[in-house]
């Protein structure tokens, strides 16, 4: 994929960029492991004085870095500003706790004095999607570097001006040069900096394939991973819930972000007593979403990222059709220039369609009936992925019933799934491994050293 601004609403080439050669990348690593010399010896407070300067300038730039954002990826404007000030919470949360987060951990044992020591692991590589492209880097980013860590980003070739930018915010907020870049790289590019020895760990955020393809190189080179991959989120819906405040919430969730969100509510699993009424509030909210220009601040839902993501629904929505599905919102591509796809509800999926299996990365919602818990929990387990889940039951038995037995990485009951920096974030199965945010989100790239003293 050839790096470049195209800009979704329109389908113009804004600009293009030169990938890094080979003996380029080389030398950004040379000077990644210079910096890492001298930033794992400097202090927490001085950390996290830079994370709070990274913070004042997200907040006092927001406008002009959510510009960037939506010409890149197309998510609306007023999005695009409360992500750029997300991500200063962020920093402004691992500026407070990593310290405390970070301390030696002491145990009582044969010796005189023996702890586990928190120390940086030096350049850790990320890899990373378009569809945050601000907030996916800094929830990295922020545990990261307060950790003592170097990081070399590694962005989505269509949203280098975000890449750029980022790496110009954390420099002007303080952090010596060379401990945060930019690679300007294409995937297949990848390889050479994993395999590199001076690059000691990895995450990347994106699909499963580009997930297996860095893990399994890392594990050759013996180095580790995070990976928050994909997922198709379910949303249980029970008859003791609040249907209409369900209804704004679930469409709220599917089509944030133009319907590109990792943890959207991607299956609606309703319950057959409120199918029905659900189902007719369902279809009236997204009716009533406006989709156009991201900059314009009427706009619910901009533009897909690129054309290859709009080519994909389009084939998706017509094969699920094909197998039998009915179109109850939506569901064709709009006559306009750029990236357009409107909000679609999708019911009658048969239950051994390959649609059930996949993720839509679009404001597409799969709706489905079901009779009682053991069939919403069969549902919702029926998948390859397990990122989020959203279940709307005010009654408690059933709560802990679904608390136990979704498999995801999260559970949120009468709720939004959202990613909070104070709560850990992260999938299992195929939706990949390891924790970011909170407390895990600053272990995860550091070594635990075990320290014994007589
Ligand atoms: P993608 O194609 O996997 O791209 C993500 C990043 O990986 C990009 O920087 C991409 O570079 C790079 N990449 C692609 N193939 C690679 C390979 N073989 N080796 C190394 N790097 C490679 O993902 P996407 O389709 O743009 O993003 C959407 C996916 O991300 C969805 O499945 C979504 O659910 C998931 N996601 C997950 C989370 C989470 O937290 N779990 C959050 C956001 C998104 P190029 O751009 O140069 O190809």
């Amino acid at each position: 994929m050839a790096i470049a601004t195209v800009n979704p609403a329109t389908g113009e080439t804004l600009k293009r960029f030169k990938a890094l050669t080979s003996e380029e990348i080389d030398l950004k690593l040379a000077i990644a492991q210079d910096a890492f010399a001298c930033f794992r010896l400097t202090s927490f407070a001085q950390r996290r004085q830079w994370l709070e300067n990274a913070a004042v300038i997200l907040e006092r730039d927001a406008e002009k870095f959510a510009e960037i954002m939506t010409t890149e990826m197309g998510k609306t404007l007023k999005s695009a500003v409360s992500e750029a000030k997300k991500c200063a919470l962020v920093c402004r949360y691992y500026a407070e706790h990593g310290e405390a987060f970070l301390q030696n951990e002491y145990t009582e044992t044969d010796a005189t004095e023996s702890y586990v020591s928190y120390q940086p692991l030096g350049i850790v590589l990320a890899v990373m999607p378009w569809n945050f492209p601000f907030w996916q880097v800094f929830r990295f980013a922020a545990p990261a570097l307060m950790g003592g860590n170097v990081g070399v980003l590694k962005h989505a070739s269509n949203v280098p001006q975000c890449a750029l930018a980022i790496e110009a915010i954390l420099e002007a907020a303080g952090f010596p040069e060379g401990v945060f870049q930019t690679l300007l790289i294409g995937a297949a590019q990848v390889e050479q900096v994993i395999k590199d020895e001076r690059v000691k760990a990895a995450t990347l955020t994106g699909s499963e394939p580009a997930g297996a393809s860095l893990a399994s190189l890392a594990g050759s080179h013996i180095k580790p991973t995070l990976l928050e991959l994909g997922g198709s989120d379910p949303l249980i819906v029970f008859p003791s819930a609040d249907i209409d405040e369900a209804v704004e919430v679930g469409t709220f969730s599917r089509v944030l972000n133009n319907g590109q969100s990792c943890i959207a509510s991607k299956r609606f699993i309703l319950h057959e007593a409120i199918a029905a009424e659900f189902i007719e509030k369902l279809q009236i909210k997204f009716a009533s979403l406006k989709v156009g220009d991201p900059l314009d601040p009427e706009t619910d839902i901009g533009p897909l990222a690129t054309e290859n993501i709009l080519n994909d629904i389009v084939q998706q929505v017509d094969r699920a059709v094909e197998l039998g599905a009915t179109v109850l919102v939506g569901g064709q591509q709009l006559d306009r220039p750029g990236n357009f796809f409107p909000p679609t509800i999708l019911t009658d999926i048969p239950a051994d369609a390959p649609t059930m299996q996949e993720e839509f990365f679009a404001p597409v919602a799969m709706v489905f009936t079901v009779k009682d818990i053991d069939g919403a929990i069969a549902l919702a387990n029926n998948i390859p992925f397990g990122l989020g889940s959203s279940a709307w039951t005010n009654d408690p038995d059933e709560q802990q019933r679904l608390i136990r037995d979704i498999e995801a990485g999260a559970v949120f009951i009468n709720g939004l799934v959202k990613s909070d920096p104070r709560l850990p974030f992260g999938g299992i199965k195929r939706s990949g491994y390891g924790r970011e945010l909170g407390l895990d989100g600053i272990r995860a790239f550091v070594n635990a050293k075990t320290v014994w003293v007589k």
